[in-house]
């Protein structure tokens, strides 16, 4: 699904290297986890998989289902199936969040050469969807994000990639300023979404959430570069002994 190797990235602003030979593969329907310190890059590396400036690739590649996606207008990205949940969602004074939802789903159905969702269809999809969230009537009718809580954001988030049904979903830190219930809620939400045909990156800097969503796949990210990789029981041994043994290993 997601090849990603050598990736090099520089802030294009200064000389200063970020992503330093990332090399990532996430196949089909599974879900990998990215632990890491802070400042190791994680969240540099979904900016630059979603196509946000301000970076410059310098050597590397990414491609999803075969396609390069460092070539493609972020739109386009999102079309062919990239979905990113960021670490601190965007507000949008003045934008009802169903008008953007629906906004969303027809401008990608327009970017694939798709019709666009009726208006009765839209809001039977989005209501069912919310319902699971525990997303009310209310929370629909308001500007995005504006005044929502840390938790009821990432809920939002996962609302987004619900109705947008990516193939490749990658969460940055959505776990962080989720209390136990939020962080329950925004599990199951993503759990429901698991299809042999779907893709996720879990970036996260704790344990307890992979106990919720359970990944296939586990790396630690540090300076750049992914030092290693195990299964669910390499998020244990960093939740126990922290990140100082294993970056000790490599050094
Ligand atoms: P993580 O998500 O793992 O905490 P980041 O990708 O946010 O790491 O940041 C990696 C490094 O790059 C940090 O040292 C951070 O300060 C730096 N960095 C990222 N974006 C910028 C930017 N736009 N300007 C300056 N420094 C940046
Ligand atoms: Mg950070
Ligand atoms: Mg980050």
């Amino acid at each position: 699904m997601l090849k990603i190797n050598n990736l090099h990235v520089k802030l294009e602003e200064e000389d200063k290297v970020i992503l330093k030979g990332l090399t990532l593969h996430v196949p089909a329907g599974e879900v990998h986890a990215i632990m890491g310190p802070n400042g190791s890059g994680k969240s540099t590396l979904s900016y630059v998989l979603s196509g946000k400036g301000g970076y410059t690739v310098t050597a590397g590649s990414a491609t999803l289902e075969g396609a390069d996606l460092l070539e493609m207008e972020p739109e386009h990205r999102a079309a062919a199936g990239l979905f990113l949940a960021f670490q601190y969602p965007v507000e949008i004074p003045g934008v009802g969040n169903m008008t953007f939802l629906r906004t969303a789903v027809n401008a990608q159905r327009k970017t694939r050469g798709e019709p666009e969702m009726s208006a009765g269809e839209f809001l039977k999809v989005v209501r069912d969807k919310a319902k699971t969230l525990k997303i009310d009537a209310e929370m629909m009718k308001r500007p995005v994000n504006v005044g929502f809580s840390g938790g009821e954001k990432k809920r939002n988030e996962i609302l987004q990639m619900a109705m947008l049904e990516p193939k490749m979903c990658i969460l940055d830190e959505t776990d962080s300023g989720l209390d136990v219930d939020a962080m329950k809620l925004v599990s199951d939400g993503v759990n429901a979404l698991r299809a042999p045909g779907r893709s996720f990156l879990v970036i996260t800097h704790y344990q307890r959430l992979l106990d919720h969503i359970k990944p296939d796949v586990v790396h630690i990210m540090a300076d750049g570069r992914i030092i290693r990789t195990g299964g669910p029981e390499l998020a244990l041994e960093v939740e126990q002994n922290g990140y100082a043994d294993i970056l000790a290993q490599v050094q």
